[in-house]
């Protein structure tokens, strides 16, 4: 008998057990995928941390999740700055001066603001959907060029029809700073973010390849509570309809070149191609391997959004009205399982940052344990 089972060996699962553990519970964590770290996972391919599941940067202002995740990894001074591809033109991200520079000419924060001023003045009252919020924050050609086809590329829905605080991730600066986020702490973890889970479940049960739903009546007994990391429909066999995800596929190519595309992340930002963006994997780390010497080849991912659907794997909850209706009418629902703590961005439906599942999960740690 374990004091806790949990769900999922993802982000959210790890710190559960890493908390449980040290204040003395029993713990088993189990997972369907053949390995810990849920979509955090990284591999070393060509002698670089190769990330599968999609490219992950740390970051966060939030002072105990740093102290925290800086026990299990040294993180690196790795800070993203992706480029994004117009049809070939490139701009810098987030939007800045040298955004506003290449776009419109401009030199001076005055002349940028003006030029953005002139262009949101289409747009009346508070911003209705990410359409509108974009126009507001930086204008129409910034739109069109940068977020529009992105976006509909991301979301497969139009603009018009996502919420506004999506596009609010996103800083807008008039300085010339290509940070992509403005948080406190940023880095890669060294080592890859597998090592860092590896260090958390240390001394913990681990097992993998086994799924819980298929045996939930076995696991269910061997332990007094549950912690379910994976998604909420899925757990109640979907039995109010289906929540709606975004999946990515990736296509990963081994290049026998040292540099592909100079830079960690480049965005295509038109509507035709039909790729989002394109990872250089090793540049998270400078292209280097971990006694400094230069790397031979590279890896590289393109990544397609497609809408989720059965068999896939989910990784971007959908939060428009109807699904966020359905996900309260499954949370009524997980409110009634006693025994059963739902958490994570499948868990709990949220469009979460690691940063911000890790802080979810100290907290639910706090109120339980
Ligand atoms: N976005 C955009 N153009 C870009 C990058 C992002 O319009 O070049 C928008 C898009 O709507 C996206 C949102 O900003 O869904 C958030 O992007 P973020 O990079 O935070 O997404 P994630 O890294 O979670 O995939």
């Amino acid at each position: 008998m374990y004091d806790y089972l949990i769900v999922g060996a993802g982000l959210y699962g790890a710190v559960f057990a890493q908390q449980a553990k040290a204040s003395g519970k029993s713990v088993l964590v189990i997972d369907k995928r053949p390995n810990i770290a849920g979509n955090v996972y990284t591999e070393k391919v060509e002698g670089i941390q190769f990330h599968k599941y999609g490219a992950h940067i740390f970051h966060t202002s939030n002072e105990e999740v740093w102290k925290y995740v800086n026990q299990f990894a040294m993180f690196n001074r790795f800070t993203n700055a992706p480029v994004a591809n117009y049809k070939g033109e490139l701009y810098s991200l987030p939007f800045n001066m040298y955004t506003f520079n290449k776009m419109w000419g401009v030199t001076t924060p005055q002349e940028a603001m003006a030029k953005i001023q002139e262009q949101r003045a289409e747009i009346i009252g508070e911003p209705r959907n990410l359409e509108e919020q974009a126009i507001s924050l930086v204008g129409r050609d910034i739109y069109e060029k940068l977020i529009k086809g992105y976006t509909e590329k991301q979301w497969g829905r139009d603009c018009k029809e996502l919420p506004p605080f999506i596009i609010k991730r996103l800083p807008v600066r008039f300085t010339f700073d290509n940070n992509y986020f403005n948080a406190l702490y940023q880095g890669i973890p060294v080592g890859g973010y597998t090592r860092m889970v590896e260090r958390m479940l240390e001394g913990v049960e681990v097992r993998l390849n086994v799924d819980y739903l298929l045996h939930k009546d076995t696991y269910d007994v061997i332990a007094d509570r549950v912690i379910y990391t994976g998604a909420i429909d899925a757990y109640f066999g979907y039995r109010l309809g289906y929540l709606e995800y975004r999946s990515v596929r990736f296509e990963n190519e081994v290049l026998d070149i040292p540099n592909y595309q100079g830079n960690a992340a480049v965005n295509y930002t038109d509507l035709e191609t039909p790729w989002t963006r394109i990872i250089e994997h090793k540049w998270f780390e400078f292209g280097k391997d971990e006694q400094g010497n230069d790397l031979p080849k590279t890896i590289i991912s393109r990544e397609f959004s497609s809408e989720w659907k059965p068999g896939d794997e989910p990784y971007y909850p959908v939060n428009d009205d109807r699904n966020g209706k359905l996900f309260e009418a499954y949370k009524e629902m997980a409110a009634r399982e006693e025994k059963v703590i739902f958490g994570g961005r499948l868990g709990e439906y949220k469009y979460y940052d690691m940063d911000q599942v890790i802080a979810a999960a100290l907290k639910k740690c706090r109120e339980t344990l």
